[in-house]
């Protein structure tokens, strides 16, 4: 699953583990239940067949399902790569498709044009209102809340939205679905995405285990901010390092939440340190994410959560000015100048110069001799000097090397 950006169009594209028709087992069925709300939330179906498997009776049922969902549905024949698959290729055309499309993922034979047919089925892409274009971080915060079923989600939703919290009528114009809810909190106007998500799930499908991670990423991915719900009785799963990874590709902001605190064993005062540590762990790859401790059920812990959250945001709205960017650089490189990079010993990383590009995420952009000579671990101490120099604590950073 990841973000993906063509020409003007974004979108999510979700991989699913293939459409078994006749599942044996649990494994089969999960996967098939992933698939079959993947493909219920899709604005697009890509239907994925392999010429060496030649047509089986599979795809003819899956193609049967698919067209009773109604959704525009490309079929592609994949491992096409040379003339004679080219031919076998041809018996796709019984599942009744105009124009089946022949492809080599592996050899990258065709992907530009199913990109194409792909963005030619999605809505064209809404102009960002010029607010939105001048300062990103200005106008409403999206916030999403997303996590396992039954870690109290809707719950943090209530107490969020307690009663002394004015919520903002849709008509107003701040949300941008009827799914989302828009309230101001302590004069910042906020909108909650996909609360009808949130709702209807903790009404209906309690106690069956369904983690749609598909509307999570749908969620995460209309929001500047998402809290990922835990359970302090089972704490950062992989599932949620998942969706946290999600956040961290899409570059969105981020807050832990343990929740049902009170049920947590090992009450003693290091408790709190104990937990935050095994979050990190578990999301070792964002270390400076913050983690809140509530009680949804108490009311307790909310008021930091939404504190965190707005401390989060206005930190990735900072702007660096340049010339403290570059003395920043200066030091950076005096202290620890870029080791060559292996097999092109001979060549050295310059960086002339960084400022800052934009903010939600703040995002730096260094002008070097040679982007591939960027090692991943000059680049980290990179962000770490941001870091450390100018108080980013919490946020996401991006940093971009582009050549002179
Ligand atoms: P959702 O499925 O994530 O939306 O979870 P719900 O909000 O529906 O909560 C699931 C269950 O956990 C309910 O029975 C709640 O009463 C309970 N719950 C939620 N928050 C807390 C909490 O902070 N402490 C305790 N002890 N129980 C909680």
């Amino acid at each position: 699953m990841c973000e993906v950006w063509w020409d003007d169009y974004r979108f999510i594209l979700i991989d699913t583990g293939g459409l078994e028709t006749k599942p044996e087992g649990h494994i089969n069925e999960r996967v098939q239940e992933q698939a079959e709300m993947a493909v219920s939330d899709a604005d697009v179906v890509v239907f994925m067949t392999d010429v060496t498997d030649g047509l089986t009776p599979t795809d003819h049922l899956v193609v049967d399902r698919l067209r009773r969902t109604f959704k525009p549905v490309i079929l592609t024949v994949n491992k096409v790569d040379n003339e004679s698959r080219e031919l076998s290729a041809a018996e796709f055309y019984q599942l009744g498709f105009d124009d089946p499309l022949l492809i080599s993922a592996y050899h990258n034979l065709g992907v530009y044009q199913l990109m194409e047919r792909i963005c030619a089925l999605l809505p064209y892409p809404e102009e960002p209102t010029e607010e939105e274009a001048e300062d990103p971080a200005a106008g409403a915060l999206n916030l999403a809340i997303v996590g396992r079923t039954n870690v109290g989600k809707s719950m943090m939703l209530n107490s969020i939205l307690g009663e002394e919290r004015s919520i903002v009528s849709p008509e107003a114009g701040t949300t941008r679905d009827a799914l989302d809810t828009a309230f101001s909190y302590d004069g910042n106007d906020v909108v909650l995405v996909d609360t009808a998500g949130i709702r209807r799930r903790g009404q209906v499908q309690r106690g069956i285990e369904q983690y749609s991670v598909i509307r999570a990423v749908n969620a995460v991915s209309r929001s500047d901010i998402t809290l990922l719900v835990t359970d302090a009785t089972e704490m950062a799963t992989a599932q949620d390092a998942h969706i946290a990874g999600l956040a961290w590709d899409m570059c969105r902001g981020l807050v832990v939440v343990v929740n049902k605190w009170d049920l947590a064993r090992d009450g003693d005062r290091y408790a709190q340190h104990r937990a935050e540590a095994r979050v990190k762990t578990r999301l070792h790859f964002m270390p400076y994410v913050p983690v809140c401790f509530t009680s949804a059920l108490h009311g307790q812990g909310i008021n930091v959560v939404m504190r965190t959250v707005l401390e989060l945001r206005q930190e990735r709205s900072r702007f660096v000015p340049a010339r403290e960017l570059q003395y920043m650089l200066a030091d950076a490189l005096a202290s620890h100048t870029p080791p060559p990079v292996k097999r092109r010993p001979r060549e050295r990383l310059f960086i002339s110069r960084v400022r800052q590009v934009g903010v939600n995420p703040p995002t730096f952009l260094f002008t070097v001799n040679s982007p591939d000579l960027v090692h991943f671990s000059y680049q980290r101490y990179l962000e770490n000097r941001i870091r450390d120099t100018f108080g980013f604590d919490r946020t996401h950073l991006r940093l971009v090397f582009k050549r002179q």
